[in-house]
């Protein structure tokens, strides 16, 4: 056993602190990002926001409200051949929609036979595994990669700047960063597995950026400022699920309880979403993410707008003229414990 004595940090630990700028407005600040992804050698212009992979999340009406801000989806595994192969036949390429998928064996049956057929349509794709740390998973990076050598991959979940090397070299294009911080995640009370999310940011995208590779810093953000700190930490792409669940784009009926609207919300590893895909949860292991009530929130475009207001605002506070130069420009402070108690960095 061996305890590491270096602090790391959650979203709520820092505040940025605010620069001397010339700005003088948020609307001149340029919140949108162009990159080349390093396999693909792909272009990518648009704003680096993308839906998460969920079922009640990550839906085809998500993807076109989204698009239509210049943000992306990463489509959800469960919709079928037809409805896909439809889907992406009339989409243009950019913002980015993402297939999604595990590494199962049918997983990769299903991609190939509709890859067979999409005619080019599908060119950015999303590798999910909760454990990013397996061989298992390793190994069907590579068989993915050397098969489809011109998609966009995105794949993960690490936390660790050795793992984040070595997909990278392995032909991943954007890693995703995350374990155990997800709103409706569960694997730090029941495994006691995670890492705080702004330290695995940092240190991801550093070793990222190392090798000209991205990262998606996945799960956490339940506030605009979030977001803020997670490009101000480096994150080249942001993932949002709570966020963005409880609209009307979203997978979910609305329920309504004591005269207040709500949408349910649960993770992909929760007794519900394996009740509806997997027969329910094995015998031999836990559940991993919960259900949860959302209060109903409408378009997801009012949403959106407050996510997009309060990253120009983090940019025009240190003086950022575009997105890209915020992680540049920003320092964090550290909170105390007390302060975050009595005002809370979450929300205020
Ligand atoms: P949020 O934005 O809601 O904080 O986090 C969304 C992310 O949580 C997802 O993109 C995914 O990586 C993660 N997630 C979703 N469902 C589960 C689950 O049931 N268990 C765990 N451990 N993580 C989940």
């Amino acid at each position: 056993m061996r305890i590491e004595q270096d602090i790391k940090l959650d979203f709520k630990d820092v505040l940025i602190r605010p620069k001397r700028s010339t700005l003088v407005s948020r609307s001149g600040v340029d919140i949108s990002r162009d990159f080349v992804f390093p396999h693909s050698s792909r272009k990518y212009h648009g704003i680096p926001i993308i839906a998460s992979n969920m079922d009640t999340v990550g839906t085809f009406e998500m993807a076109d409200a989204l698009a239509r801000e210049s943000l992306s989806c990463a489509l959800h595994k469960h919709y079928g051949d037809d409805a896909l192969l439809s889907f992406f036949a009339e989409r243009p390429e950019l913002p980015p929609v993402f297939y999604s998928m595990g590494i199962t064996p049918p997983d990769y049956d299903k991609f190939v036979r509709i890859m067979e057929k999409a005619n080019g349509s599908i060119n950015y794709v999303c590798v999910d595994v909760a454990n990013g740390y397996t061989r298992a998973f390793i190994r069907f990076i590579h068989k993915l990669r050397s098969a489809f050598p011109e998609i966009t991959l995105m794949a993960g979940n690490v936390v660790t700047g050795e793992m984040t090397e070595e997909l990278i070299l392995d032909g991943v294009d954007i890693v995703k960063v995350g374990i155990g911080p997800g709103s409706v995640c569960t694997t730090r009370k029941v495994a006691g597995v995670g890492y705080p999310q702004l330290s695995a940011i940092i240190e991801c995208a550093d070793a990222a950026h190392g090798l000209r590779g991205l990262i998606c810093a996945d799960g956490g953000c339940t506030c605009p400022g979030d977001l803020a700190k997670a490009f101000g930490a480096g994150a080249d792409f942001v993932m949002l699920g709570g966020m963005f669940a409880g609209h009307n784009e979203c997978a979910s009926e609305i329920v309504e309880i004591g005269g207040v609207r709500k949408m349910r919300f649960y993770g992909m590893s929760s007794r519900e979403a394996m009740a509806r895909y997997a027969g329910g949860v094995a015998d031999y292991r836990a559940a991993e993410g919960k259900e949860v009530l959302l209060d109903y929130r409408g378009a997801v475009i009012d949403t959106v707008r407050e996510i997009l207001g309060g990253v120009r605002s983090a940019c025009t506070y240190v003086g950022a003229l575009r997105l890209k130069e915020l992680s540049k420009r920003t320092t964090f402070v550290r909170v105390s414990q007390q302060t975050n108690d009595i005002f809370g960095t979450r929300g205020n």
